[in-house]
């Protein structure tokens, strides 16, 4: 993970030495010796993070943060105070100022890399997470109005502890931000996190029923479980398990005695990743589904059809098995809009859509092909079994009025449908062609009915 980090102190050798440490893992370091600079070079170089003493002379770091977190240009950059006191009051009066998280000097690697590593992850989700939200509202596929809330949305977390004491003393801490479920079984706890829908895993080094770093390998080894944050609690000489934790893929950890503040910035980045990690997810799908269907209808769109239908042809061929398909078009649909209005209009062909949805079987494939036109795809499926589905589709229209809802008035609406199946060799186009013929023939003949047409 490369990225431009941000140093601010005025002591030289401490700028250095982080400077170095960094440099090896390969991060791009920029450097300022005061709190102006550091301003100057936060708005112009657009670092990804920025570690920031917290005593210098002029403006101390306190300052320094909060007028990056008021400048819109370097708000969203993560702050790492660096502080030589370990006092509760610095740390306190830190976050207050806006910072993200906090090291005490003598910065030691473990801490240093993780904290890194750990802002860095969210930073970039939050970047990606932005640039997805422009480009989908540029398009107009996401509409933006409940993209803020899910923030604010009450986190889950799930705590692993068989200590009645310490378990006790979390579940205070976290449960006026969260919903808090505790465990101290192995087990139960997997089961609990691959169901659980959970935003973090909070796990106690100190559970003696079962090695805690095993729970942590299942979790980053289950597909369901793969991306929860995993924050851990550890003594402070429990270097060797901490550090396998963390080559384990453990996100954060918390030395005790917990310092309740720190406990709550890192549980607060962690999952705040998590949730922009999901919501992510969550819109890659939803654009996924707004590209291949039909806004109005929520049915299959034209192209998403004629993709579908030439992967079955090109299957077809080997399998002799065939593909039918069907064309309906609305009877007089003009006719609703002209009395009734573009509105009801709508309505019917929603309530149409519906009732299409509902007479084909799960590996049918409906599609709105048109204004008022629609198309069912059937996989192995000859052409009696689909005229047959025609004609209950068919019936199932005009046997049954539709309401709108403007007006007491239910409207009788009746369809055409053309029908055809495939043969060896058939093309997607003389399908549709066929098809097509069928339903002008069905209007000819006097509508409201089906007209099957071999191959
Ligand atoms: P026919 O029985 O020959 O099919 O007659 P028709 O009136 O149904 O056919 P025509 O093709 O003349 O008219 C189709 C109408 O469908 C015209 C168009 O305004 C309307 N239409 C197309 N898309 C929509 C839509 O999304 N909403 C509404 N309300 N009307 C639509
Ligand atoms: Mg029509
Ligand atoms: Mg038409």
């Amino acid at each position: 993970m490369s990225a431009r980090i941000l140093v601010v102190d005025d002591v030289i050798p401490n700028v250095k030495i982080l400077e170095a440490k960094l440099t090896v893992e390969y991060y791009d370091v920029i450097t300022a010796y005061n709190g102006p600079d550091a301003l100057d070079l936060a708005r112009e170089k657009s670092p990804d993070l920025i570690l920031l003493d917290v005593m210098m002379p002029q403006m101390d770091g306190f300052e320094v943060c909060q007028r990056l977190k008021k400048d819109p240009k370097t708000a969203h950059i993560p702050v790492v105070m660096v502080t030589a006191l370990s006092e509760t009051a610095d740390r306190v009066q830190g976050l207050e100022s806006g910072a993200d998280d906090f090291l005490t000097k003598p910065v030691d690697d473990v801490a240093l890399f993780a904290r890194v590593k750990s802002l860095l992850r969210l930073k970039m989700m939050m970047d990606e997470f932005r640039l997805r939200e422009e480009t989908s509202q540029d398009l107009g596929v996401l509409s933006s109005e409940d993209e803020e809330s899910f923030i604010g949305q009450r986190g889950r977390i799930l705590v692993i502890d068989d200590n009645d004491f310490s378990s006790k003393q979390l579940r205070q801490v976290y449960e006026v931000d969260y919903d808090v479920t505790i465990e101290g079984n192995l087990e139960e706890a997997q089961v609990l996190a691959r169901g659980g829908d959970f935003d973090l895993a909070v796990v106690s080094m100190n559970v003696t029923s079962f090695d805690p770093l095993r729970f942590c390998s299942r979790i980053r080894t289950f597909e369901e479980t793969r991306q929860l944050p995993i924050l851990t609690l550890v003594e402070d000489s429990d270097t060797d398990r901490l550090v396998k934790g963390l080559e384990l893929g453990v996100n954060d950890y918390v030395m005790r005695p917990i310092d309740n503040n720190e406990l709550i910035v890192r549980t607060r980045t962690q999952v705040l990743r998590k949730k922009y990690q999901d919501r992510l997810r969550h819109n890659y799908h939803r654009s996924m589904e707004l590209a291949v269907t039909d806004g109005l209808t929520g049915l299959y769109n034209r192209r998403y059809m004629s993709n579908h239908l030439e992967t079955l042809l090109v299957k077809t061929q080997t399998d002799i098995k065939p593909v039918s398909v069907l064309i309906m078009d609305i009877d007089f649909f003009k006719n609703v809009n002209d009395t009734y209005g573009h509105d009801v209009g709508d309505d019917v062909l929603k309530s149409f859509s519906s009732r299409i949805g509902k007479s084909v079987r799960g590996i049918d494939l409906a599609c709105r092909y048109g204004g008022e036109e629609f198309v069912v795809v059937m996989p192995d499926t000859d052409l009696a079994v689909a005229s047959g589905v025609a004609e209950r589709l068919r019936r199932s229209i005009s046997e049954n009025p539709f309401s709108v809802s403007s007006g007491a008035n239910s409207l009788e609406i009746t369809c055409s449908i053309g029908v055809t199946t495939s043969m060896a060799g058939d093309k997607m186009d003389s399908i549709l062609k066929r098809a097509d013929e069928a339903l002008y023939q069905a209007k000819r003949d006097g509508r409201n009915r089906v007209v099957t047409t071999a191959p």
